[in-house]
């Protein structure tokens, strides 16, 4: 039997990467003045987490039905779960597949994955923070050895240059902007590289609005310079950097009108922003989405850490690129091993690692092959190769690009399993079963936010009905599947328990969560890792960093006289993802409405579009309607989608990064013209 969590007064935000503290007082949820994250600052999304906790649409009890084309009936849990165990059991492990999300919390992700990659014997088990961080990942691995963001959130208030690319924080991360904009008035400089004039641009002191995807040119150039000019620190390169002589080659043999010319940057604008750089001392370059959602999103951040390395900016207070997660847990899923390129506590799937985590888990039914990432998951659905998807707290129908491919391939599992607190997801059109689960509010576990903070979210009230924590259905699963001992689990602190002795396992010893307990969490954040890489011992084999030449290879999508824009897209201040909790609440639907098209006023007029017409936008995809909103903050050819139109990834294109697996979501070719009103057809 399960102990139920006592509910506490005080836990942590749910929403994005920063982690607030949160506390509730007289019945409202405020930000906690002696939580070190946020000393009391918050956004609206989590002051307003409560109402969206009692509005959602909830799934409380578990349903299934045998077609899709049937209607859901009630099912007791045990019936749900046998009928899972018996599809798993009559399957093939490589046939079988777990999609989790960056919304889980570190123990549920834990028993997920032991029980998929440890004792089911399938590495197919990836997230959904696959499709916003993985490119992130692959990069600081290839730069400097670990998946590690080597700087803190805090750190912006030393540093004299914060650079934002291919990031909206005032939108995204709107604690951690509040924070920006204090260090602005410290005299921090800040410089927003981004093809948008975003809420975080109007903060910044310089908006460089660069032609869509021509970053890694940008950051070549700047490079190309800092070469040129010595401006590169070069005792820091001899010690601790290698691969410079190539690098420099590359980068010296690129032509520099012709990178400034893609940049669509102006020579001032250009210079600027080179002078900001050479000026400062302390330099922090923060990123996500823009970034990373690309077909060349590792080599983007590659080309952005390069210039740290150049410049030794990096593993001193300060400095350093501070990847951005979008998502609470995303770094915390990465840890437990949640992407199916790794298997557990960043562990890799060679012999010594697949030994010792079997050993741990007192399994030999550990694969050494790699698993399927999140849209290969799919792409093994459309060849009929996956009979059973368990997807959880995430909604891959809604979020993966190329809507209508996806469809077709989730139509083909014959048994898919939705574990969600909420009921009006896209992906419940076709699943088999629903398994109701407890959502922030009602669960208690840690999460990882985006500078290693370790964090503590509280159970505030008992989970509604017949919900669950998902740990706790993944333990019911496994010991449905006759491993009983190995998810034995009391309590979720007896998972974290479980989880945090695996970490002892990590191989350079730097994921040290052991030396924390819940107890402690309760008071501040842990961080993982501090100290790691201090007097610049990289995490390599031979404790050098990297230096990378990329280029830009243009393999986005190109536009045509059928789809001459460039669509663009991204989170909105007051939305989360689909809106299934932030949708329902009406203070949240002021800011900005959920499905519109921006659109500049040249383009507009052209096309005879007004502000608030009906408007089709298109790719060679599908199609969607939507509002028009006229306005300059976008370029022209450009438009701009927010995440929180449903309908967006019928139009996306399903391009992935070769290496990350990442998808192109911010460069798909589209069109937009105006719906015909009857007065017009009329006319003509
Ligand atoms: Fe929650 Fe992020 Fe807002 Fe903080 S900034 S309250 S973590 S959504």
């Amino acid at each position: 039997m399960v102990q139920k969590e006592s509910c506490m007064k005080k836990t942590v935000c749910g929403y994005c990467g920063v982690g607030c503290g949160l506390v509730i007082e007289s019945g409202k949820l405020k930000g906690d003045k002696n939580y070190p994250v946020n000393r009391g600052l918050s956004c609206a999304k989590g002051t307003t987490s409560l109402e969206a906790l009692e509005k959602g649409h909830r799934l409380l009890t578990p349903q299934m039905r045998g077609h899709r084309e049937e209607f859901f009936s009630p099912a007791t849990w045990d019936e749900a779960l046998e009928r899972i165990a018996d599809a798993i059991r009559r399957s093939d492990p490589r046939r079988i597949g777990f999609y989790l999300s960056g919304q889980m919390l570190s123990e549920d992700y834990y028993v997920a994955n032991k029980l998929g990659k440890g004792f089911i014997g399938t590495n197919n088990v990836d997230t959904n923070s696959r499709t916003c961080m993985s490119s992130a990942v692959v990069a600081y691995k290839k730069s400097i050895g670990i998946d590690y963001v080597p700087l803190r959130m805090e750190e912006i208030d030393q540093c004299n240059l914060l650079i934002i690319i291919g990031a909206n924080p005032a939108e995204a991360h709107v604690v951690l902007s509040t924070k920006m904009k204090r260090a602005r008035k410290r005299g921090c400089k800040i410089v927003v590289i981004d093809p948008r004039r975003t809420e975080s641009a109007a903060f910044a002191d310089l908006h460089l609005p660069l032609r869509v995807g021509s970053d890694i040119d940008l950051l070549n150039l700047v490079a190309q310079r800092l070469i040129r000019e010595e401006r590169i620190d070069e005792s820091f390169i001899a010690e601790h950097v290698k691969g410079f002589e190539r690098y420099k080659a590359g980068i010296l043999a690129l032509d520099s009108a012709t990178l400034l010319a893609a940049t669509g940057l102006s020579y001032t604008q250009f210079e600027t922003f080179m002078h900001l750089f050479c000026e400062s001392e302390n330099v922090i370059s923060a990123w996500t989405m823009g970034l990373n959602q690309s077909v060349q999103g590792v080599d983007k951040n590659l080309a952005l850490i390069n210039l740290h390395l150049l410049t030794g900016k990096i593993n001193k207070p300060g400095n350093g690129p501070l990847s951005l997660t979008g998502q609470p847990n995303a770094m915390g899923g990465r840890e437990v091993g949640g992407l199916a390129t790794t298997l557990a506590v960043h562990l890799d799937f060679d012999d010594a690692s697949t030994e010792k985590v079997g050993t741990f888990w007192g399994s030999d039914n550990i694969s050494k092959t790699k698993g399927l990432t999140a849209f290969e998951m799919f792409e093994a659905a459309e060849r009929h190769d996956l009979d059973v998807l368990i997807v959880c707290h995430t909604d891959p129908v809604y979020h993966l690009p190329n809507r209508h491919r996806i469809e077709k391939a989730i139509a083909n599992i014959p048994l898919v399993v939705e574990i969600n607190a909420y009921e009006n997801s896209e992906t419940a059109a076709f699943a088999h079963i629903r398994l109701p689960a407890a959502p922030w509010g009602e669960k208690s576990g840690t999460q990882t936010n985006l500078d290693r903070s370790v964090t503590l979210q509280r159970a505030i009230r008992p989970p509604s009905d017949q919900a669950r924590a998902d740990w706790e259905i993944f333990a019911a699963l496994g010991k449905k599947l006759g491993f009983d001992e190995a998810f034995a689990y009391e309590s979720v602190e007896s998972v974290f328990d479980e989880y945090k002795e695996m970490t002892k396992l990590s191989e350079k010893g730097h994921l040290d969560l052991y030396k924390t307990r819940y107890e402690q969490l309760e008071k501040a954040p842990f961080v993982w890792g501090e100290g790691l890489m201090k007097g610049h011992k990289f995490m390599t084999e031979d404790g050098r960093a990297v230096l990378h030449f990329v280029v830009n290879k243009a393999l986005s999508e190109r536009p045509s006289d059928d789809y001459p824009f460039i669509l663009l897209t991204g989170r909105t201040r007051d939305q989360w993802h689909s809106g299934t909790k932030t949708a329902a609440v009406e203070k949240l639907l002021r800011y900005k409405p959920l499905e519109y098209v921006e659109i500049h006023p040249h383009d507009a007029e052209k096309l005879g579009i007004s502000d608030g017409d009906t408007v089709e936008v298109a790719s060679r995809r599908g199609t969607i309607s939507t509002t028009a909103r006229i306005t300059d903050t976008v370029q022209e050819k450009t438009l701009f989608l927010p995440v929180s139109d449903r309908r967006l990834n019928y139009l996306t294109n399903d391009l992935l990064d070769p290496e990350s697996k990442e998808p192109d979501y911010n460069h798909s070719a589209a069109t937009v013209r105006p719906i015909p009103t009857k007065e017009t057809e009329a006319k003509d």
